[in-house]
């Protein structure tokens, strides 16, 4: 199964709330209803898909995610990112509540890339408690993706 959870028991998970950036911890199996972000009350999107961010939200993700952040650094001309767009989503979606997937769209917010010398995309990064723990340059197959991200979340 994709995604297993490497020796940790998550009981609860973790989401991060689109519209505000506020981190949510949900119980593994959600009340009935909606769950809404406990800040900005917006209805939180628990499916572990992938969601864009600009430069202020990705540093302020990364800086404050109580659980792991793999981060997609694509541009819209660029083929393999398309490619890659679905597998992302199979992947955060794999991985709801246990890692957090973001997507920074180059071409509108250069400023990330710049800042970690990404020269390529798409580039995958996973950070750790703010820091970066681990790089990926290129297209992986799904299985492959899931679990190089499992291996480092
Ligand atoms: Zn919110």
């Amino acid at each position: 199964m994709p995604g297993q959870p490497s020796g940790l028991l998550y009981v609860t998970g973790m989401f991060r709330c689109a519209h505000c950036g506020a981190f949510n911890r949900i119980p593994a199996t959600p009340p009935a209803g909606a769950p809404t972000c406990g800040r900005c009350k917006t209805g939180l999107d628990v499916s572990g898909a992938p969601q864009a961010v600009d430069a202020d939200g990705l540093a302020r993700a990364i800086a404050s995610s109580p659980v792991p952040v793999l981060v997609d650094f694509w541009a819209p001309w660029c083929g393999p990112c398309r490619m890659a767009a679905p597998i992302l989503e199979q992947v955060g979606r794999a991985q709801a509540g246990r890692a957090v997937v973001l997507k920074v769209n180059t071409e509108d917010h250069p400023e990330p890339s710049a800042r970690l010398g990404i020269r390529g995309i798409p580039t995958f990064i996973v950070f750790k408690e703010g820091r970066e723990v681990a790089r990926q340059s290129g297209v992986l197959p799904a299985p492959v993706m899931t679990q190089w991200v499992a291996q480092h979340a």
